[in-house]
């Protein structure tokens, strides 16, 4: 069954100046998580994510649509109704959004006491909750006493203190430095195995879609434009305006202005060739070039892995007396991998 599920959803906020037009920031999407999903929302800034985040724990109320929270639709819900909503829901932020002058031990605490549990039950949470994120000799500290990834570990205790279903994590790592953030992303991981916490996932990073989710939507202009198995849509995403956001994070892509450089270095046509798993065979794609005569020179790449599964892009320089003969190998080479001619 569907956790979350989104039907012709549209958020539409009123013109920020005066005389100014609305501004569309969900247009029209559909979008089912499953239980057990960990699932990415990439796109550029501006494309819509957080708004759409928000509108599944109805901190942004929708315009049209419905959308279904374990199968009950809260586009509707008049406020009072969507207590026992959010209490399933728990969120993690960015900023961390911890309370400074409560204790670790009293920021865990605080969504028990919204929600009404006696002070032996919150004690006994909160203690799990720390445990589990292995801060429980910080209990008694205040958030500025902490690094950035033992905020963020906070934040998960507190976001999973009254035991939601659901999980929303809102660009959760990207103020942490590397290290951190496989750290953060490792508890993350727990969480989904070990509570079986369905989490959405908002990012930019492609540490945290390579490591935690499994599935992922793309962004853009309000619209989902693609979406599917992390590994699919990273290694041969089908709409250019997710080609173009997947070569800002992959490995292995030169973005406009290295191609420019590129192009000033090299004076043959240049390609860039994907490489997915054992599904394309190297040896093919370059006797292809050789036996039509084109020489090539490698002149960027780089590998990637998502979920145990290798992914590539080579960049060649292509040369030839003839051009008539590159664009014949080329023709044979689309047959085998995707091939992008910078023009
Ligand atoms: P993302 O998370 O992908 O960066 P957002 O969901 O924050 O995108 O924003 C989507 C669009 O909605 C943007 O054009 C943004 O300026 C606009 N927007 C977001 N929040 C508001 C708001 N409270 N009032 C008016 N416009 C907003």
């Amino acid at each position: 069954m569907a956790v979350v599920e989104l039907r012709d959803v549209s958020k539409i906020y009123p013109a920020t100046v005066k005389g100014g037009a609305p501004v569309v920031a969900i247009d029209n999407v559909s979008l089912e998580v499953e239980a057990g999903d960990v699932y990415g929302i990439i796109g550029y800034s501006g494309a819509g994510k957080s708004t759409l985040v928000r509108l599944v724990n109805a901190l942004e109320r929708s315009t049209a649509g419905q959308i279904l929270v374990n199968g009950r639709d809260i586009a509707g819900l008049p406020e009072r109704e969507l207590r026992p909503v959010r209490l399933d829901i728990g969120m993690i932020f960015q900023q961390f959004n911890l309370l400074g002058s409560r204790t670790v031990a009293r920021n865990v605490a605080y969504p028990l006491e919204v929600a009404g549990h006696s002070k032996e039950s919150r004690t006994a949470r909160v203690a799990e909750m720390l445990d589990f994120v292995g801060l429980a000799d910080k209990a008694g500290a205040y958030p500025d006493q902490l690094s950035g990834g033992q905020k963020q570990r906070v934040g998960i205790a507190r976001a999973l203190a009254t035991q939601p279903s659901i999980l929303l994590a809102d660009e959760a790592t990207s103020a942490l430095d590397p290290e951190t953030t496989q750290e953060v992303l490792a508890l993350l991981k727990r969480v989904n195995r070990e509570f079986g916490v369905t989490i959405i996932v908002i990012t930019h990073e492609m540490d945290v879609i390579q490591t935690l989710a499994t599935k992922v939507a793309v962004m853009d202009r309000g619209s989902v434009i693609e979406r599917g198995d992390v590994f699919d849509v990273f290694s041969n995403p089908q709409q250019a305006a997710s080609a173009s956001f997947v070569s800002t994070v992959v490995k292995g892509v030169p973005s406009a202005a290295e191609l420019e450089v590129l192009r000033a270095r090299h004076a043959g046509r240049i390609v860039t060739l994907a490489f997915r798993d054992s599904s394309v065979d190297q040896a093919q794609v370059f006797g292809e070039l050789a036996g039509a005569g084109v020489a090539f020179e490698v002149i960027y790449g780089g590998i990637n892995e998502i979920q145990g599964r290798p992914f590539g892009h080579l960049t060649l320089s292509l040369t030839a007396p003839d051009d008539a003969a590159i664009d014949a190998a080329l023709g044979r080479i689309r047959s085998l991998t995707t091939v992008t001619e910078a023009r």
